[in-house]
């Protein structure tokens, strides 16, 4: 008898698309915000936009959060699509670390994970 712990594959490489889209367009928004260009929150009251001063400096710092948004949205992509690359590799779902299969209910919460809880918490540090 072979009962193993199957996970099924579809279902995460569904999962993982969703968040690729998603988060592809959430990159795109925030990076836009970044470099000053507003599409869709811009609408000030039709206000002029001559007016230097506060509103320069709210933007600078509304930039800058934009910026690291996107930096971190940009590392879970490259893991998202590092795990879309493991799934067509067939190593997916197995813990990098230990090679232990990582439980369901932990790639349920993150997709991308690439170790088990324990090994996760275990070594913070980078093999
Ligand atoms: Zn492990």
């Amino acid at each position: 008898m072979t009962a193993k712990p199957r996970i099924r594959i579809g279902k995460y490489r569904k999962l993982l698309e969703q968040q690729k889209d998603e988060l592809t367009r959430e990159l795109r928004r925030l990076e836009d915000r970044a470099a000053g260009r507003d599409g869709e929150q811009e609408v000030v009251a039709g206000e002029d936009f001559d007016e230097p001063g506060g509103d320069a400096a709210m933007d600078t710092a509304e930039r800058d959060q934009a910026r690291a948004l996107a930096r971190e949205v940009r590392e879970i992509l490259e893991l998202v699509d590092q795990a879309l690359r493991r799934i067509d590799h067939g190593t997916y779902g197995v813990c990098e670390v230990c090679g232990a299969p990582i439980p369901a209910g932990r790639l349920e919460l993150v997709p991308w994970a690439t170790r088990c809880a324990a090994c996760a918490s275990g070594s913070a540090a980078r093999i």
